[in-house]
């Protein structure tokens, strides 16, 4: 399995990744985690890095893209691997693009996790409680500043990438305000769509709840939805329907292959079953904004 997670800081990325390491045994391969690695180990890289960061800013392109390819070629990443907080910008993505097509590595889905925006600085806040109380050393990036700043840079840099994954129908979006386990169920059934895991793995019993993060054991919406107009929501549920229709396409023709004792249309019955479930709640949610 190659996924990427995306979405803001909180999102869930990370916990959501642990969960899915667990499960799968797969590799999560967080820039971030490693720039932080990085600066701890004050390597040259992390002395680069470190104001940077600190600041809520983005490190570099090429020195993310450099991270990502080394770690790509180590022999572990033949299990798969899930990106989180990589790629952030669309030059990253295309780069990524590169080096997957030169390493013969196919990626398997992008996997959007959506929040209310209002929702993060107390989810960060929760985050930041929990790391204190592990008597873990807390993210100098863990502030609301810092945080109002690595959000925006979310907006700016990192949302474009919704749309190039779109564009190359790999992307898929989960209802991030749901409890972490009701994402997970998604994420997998999502997976199991895109026959990047067996039906029955994604089905199996959920990891235990050791994951990182664990402790937010439901996440409820903190806050209101930031306002939309009808126009564009309805703009919004209609490109939505339009790209879960063509991911259940995709994903119909993968199952229908599959299936090799089943009929066509039980096989496309059973992926009904799967798809439009998850991108039908999003689409849901957005037109009520
Ligand atoms: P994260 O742990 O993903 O929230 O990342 C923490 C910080 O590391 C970010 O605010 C950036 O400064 C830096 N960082 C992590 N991943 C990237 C990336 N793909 N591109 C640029 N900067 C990154």
């Amino acid at each position: 399995m190659r996924l990427i997670l995306l979405g803001p800081p909180g999102a869930g990325k990370g916990t959501q990744a642990q969960r899915l390491v667990q499960k799968y045994g797969i590799i999560q391969l967080s820039t971030g985690e490693m720039l932080r690695a990085a600066v701890a180990a004050e390597t040259p890289i992390g002395l680069q890095a470190k104001d940077i960061m600190a600041s809520g800013a983005l490190v570099p392109d090429e020195i993310v893209i450099g991270i990502i390819s080394d770690r790509l070629d180590q022999p572990d990443m033949k299990k798969g691997f899930i990106l989180d907080g990589f790629p952030r910008t669309v030059p990253q993505a295309a780069a990524l693009d590169e080096l997957l097509k030169k390493k013969h590595i196919k990626l398997d889905a992008v996997i959007e996790l959506r929040v209310n925006e209002s929702a993060l600085l107390n989810r960060v806040e929760t985050r930041v409680a929990e790391m204190r109380a592990r008597g873990e050393e807390v993210r100098i990036d863990d502030t609301p500043e810092v945080l109002s700043k690595r959000l925006a840079s979310y907006r700016a840099l990192t949302e474009p990438l919704i749309h190039y994954y779109s564009e190359r129908r790999k992307l898929a979006t989960v209802d991030g305000m749901m409890t972490i386990e009701q994402v997970t169920r998604e994420i997998n059934r999502i997976l199991s769509a895109v026959g990047a895991v067996e039906p029955k793995a994604a089905r199996s019993a959920a990891p235990a709840r050791k994951a990182k993060g664990a402790a937010r054991k439901s996440a409820k919406p903190a806050g209101k939805k930031p306002a939309k107009t009808a126009g564009k929501a309805a703009k919004a549920a209609a490109k939505d329907k339009k790209a879960a229709s063509k991911r259940a396409g995709t994903a119909t023709r993968r199952a229908t292959a599959a299936a090799k004792g089943r009929s066509a249309g039980k096989a496309r019955r059973a992926v009904k079953k799967i798809v439009p479930k998850a991108a039908k709640k999003v689409t849901k949610k957005r037109a009520k904004r």
